[in-house]
């Protein structure tokens, strides 16, 4: 079995896929993680809230109310987990739905909690559904109802918990149950980063990782990082190297488009594919609308990979459209990879 605590994902996608890789532990990447809110750049709405919740809870010497994050990979939801735990002065468990196979792995992990301590449940949609029970009792009266025997002789032992928080993350906020969802105070989603927020992350990571980068070079690495702050650390790495070895080590427009180049990062920010699946709905479903299993099947991807990592970006800048019917590429899209728009047969 796996250990719950502290597994997460574990994907062969490509380099620039949102999802977390392998990469992303060393300890250059984690360094980069802000540590507060105040450091944390963007979304702004969110970390208002969290503001706002974390020093009211603080006034009334109360746990912060259960946080739930909603949006694609590497925006930024186990980030807010660590910094939660940090304002809050507790200590911060990190776990997955996934991981968590038994009922006995989450209530190992809950009664281990401490005061204002922090539970962070990646891919909380994944938990199964009598691990998923367990929560219920531990959110809402911070206890763990213990069951012995079956039947007429069945007896339950309450277990109290110490108050503390539950960060959920989610890629799919529609798979979670309506029992859990609604045991959460404070649901937020996460949008893709903006052009000025990516800049911002990535001087910052630069200054961390002491790495020469001048504006128009941090601008290009900003726009092809799929509005993601992961991506934007692992692309800056690559060109960090590329820069030392190829040319003087200061990073430009020019170095980050030769290096970005050989990893198959287009100007866009598009990867090799991003660019087989819209090739795939374009070559042979004369662009769609097609649903996403028969994608699925014709590119051999899974099919939660498309969803939760290719298409979100690729629906942001309306380079394919969901429809009733299926998902189908824009004249965005087309002109974008050369293709005469007229030769799409919808
Ligand atoms: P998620 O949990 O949504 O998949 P993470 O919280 O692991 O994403 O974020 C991925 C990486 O991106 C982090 O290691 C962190 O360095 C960086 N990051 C995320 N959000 C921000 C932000 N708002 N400001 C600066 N860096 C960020």
């Amino acid at each position: 079995m796996s250990d719950p605590i502290l597994t997460h994902r574990s994907t062969d996608m490509a380099i620039v896929s949102g999802a977390l890789q392998p990469t992303d532990r060393d300890p250059d990447l984690l360094s980069l993680r802000p540590e507060r809110l105040d450091d944390y750049v963007g979304q702004a709405e969110v970390v208002e809230t969290l503001k706002i919740a974390i020093e009211a809870a603080q006034l009334r010497s109360e746990p912060l109310e259960h946080v739930l994050f909603h949006g694609p990979p590497g925006l930024g939801k186990t980030t807010l987990a660590h910094i939660i735990a940090n304002e809050m002065g507790g200590t911060l468990t990190v776990t997955s739905g996934p991981a968590l196979e038994k009922g006995g792995d989450l209530i190992g992990i809950l009664t281990h909690l401490g005061e204002a301590d922090v539970l962070f449940v990646d891919e909380i949609h994944r938990t199964p559904k009598t691990v998923e029970e367990f929560l219920y009792p531990a959110m809402e009266d911070f206890a763990v109802d213990f069951v012995f025997d079956k039947g007429i002789h069945a007896r339950s032992h309450r277990y109290r918990l110490k108050r503390f928080t539950l960060v959920g993350a989610t890629t799919r906020v529609g798979l979670l149950s309506a029992p859990l969802r609604d045991r959460f105070g404070i649901f937020r989603n996460l949008d893709f980063y903006g052009i000025d927020d990516l800049v911002h992350i990535t001087m910052r990571s630069a200054a961390l990782l002491d790495v020469r980068i001048d504006k128009p070079g941090a601008e290009e690495l900003a726009k092809r990082s799929r509005g993601t702050p992961r991506i934007v650390n692992r692309l800056l790495k690559r060109v960090r190297d590329y820069t030392q070895v190829r040319a003087d080590g200061t990073i430009t427009q020019e170095t980050v488009e030769a290096a970005l180049a050989l990893e198959g990062v287009d100007a866009q920010g598009l990867t090799q594919l991003d660019r087989r699946y819209l090739k795939t709905i374009i070559d042979f479903y004369g662009g769609g609308p097609v649903g996403i299993e028969a994608i699925s099947a014709t590119l051999q991807e899974e099919s939660d990979t498309l969803v939760d990592v290719v298409e979100p970006y690729l629906l942001k800048i309306g380079m394919v459209i969901r429809t009733s019917s299926g998902r189908r590429v824009s004249d965005i899209a087309c002109r974008h990879l050369g293709v005469p728009v007229q030769q799409k047969l919808f």
